[in-house]
């Protein structure tokens, strides 16, 4: 039952914010955590909440559709403004702050994330500090195994799980499940190198950071900060 608070708070991060892309009743279909693990390549789908996740399945396709169209909006918007000699207000960069507290087995694999992304990119940085956060990790066991669930623009639940984390590369995970929050969607046929295939390449795969582009894609996505949020 500990996942209720960080999606409580998420439904109200996310109407907090004016602009929520996900709508209400996702929080509310999220993936059952009480579900009992009973077996380790169990692709079953329990539930309907949009997320994307570690390994290929069913459960993502729907929120995995709106970052990919996300994205495409990001880079249809750079194209034209870089067509029409158009100069927007340079955002700041943007601070995405997060809450790692219910996540302490996977204490070093966030701090790590954390340092894989902000060396990796320049327009969006994270910082943990829970009093703030928009973007919390969980820890625990799930038949949907890692997911992210939020909006894709800073926001939401980053769920790890223990059986996961025991087979593929834990840092991966997390940072492969960070990079959905920070607007990419799954590749899983792309390879190892390339941190959104996320359990495509298999266990073996051990690459925890994003290559080059998919680095600019987050720097494209965030090119004008926070309030270019995508419509819903
Ligand atoms: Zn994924």
């Amino acid at each position: 039952m500990a996942i209720r608070t960080p999606l409580a708070l998420l439904a109200a991060a996310l109407t907090f914010a004016g602009a929520a892309t996900v709508p209400a009743t996702t929080t509310a279909s999220a993936p059952d955590t009480n579900s009992p693990s009973t077996s380790p390549t169990s692709t079953a789908v329990t539930g309907s909440g949009a997320t994307s996740s570690y390994l290929p399945g069913d459960l993502d396709r729907e929120q995995n559709q709106r970052l990919k169209e996300q994205l495409a909006q990001a880079k249809a918007r750079a194209r034209a403004d870089r067509a029409n000699g158009v100069q927007r207000a340079p955002a700041a960069v943007t601070t995405v702050y997060y809450d790692a507290s219910e996540a302490p087995s996977f204490d070093s694999e966030i701090s790590g994330t954390q340092q894989i992304w902000n060396g990796s990119v320049s327009n969006v940085q994270l910082v943990e500090d829970p009093s703030r956060a928009t973007l919390y990790f969980e820890e625990g066991s799930s038949a949907n195994g890692s997911y992210y669930q939020g909006d894709g623009h800073g926001s939401g639940l980053v769920f790890l799980d223990y059986d996961q984390a025991n087979t593929y590369a834990p840092l991966r995970i997390v940072a492969h499940e960070t990079g959905h929050a920070l607007g990419l969607p799954d590749r899983y046929s792309q390879p190892c190198s390339k941190l959104m295939s996320g359990g495509g390449p298999g266990p073996s795969c051990t690459n925890a950071y994003p290559d080059s582009v998919e680095a600019s894609e987050v720097d494209t996505i965030w090119q004008y900060g926070v309030a270019h949020r995508p419509a819903a």
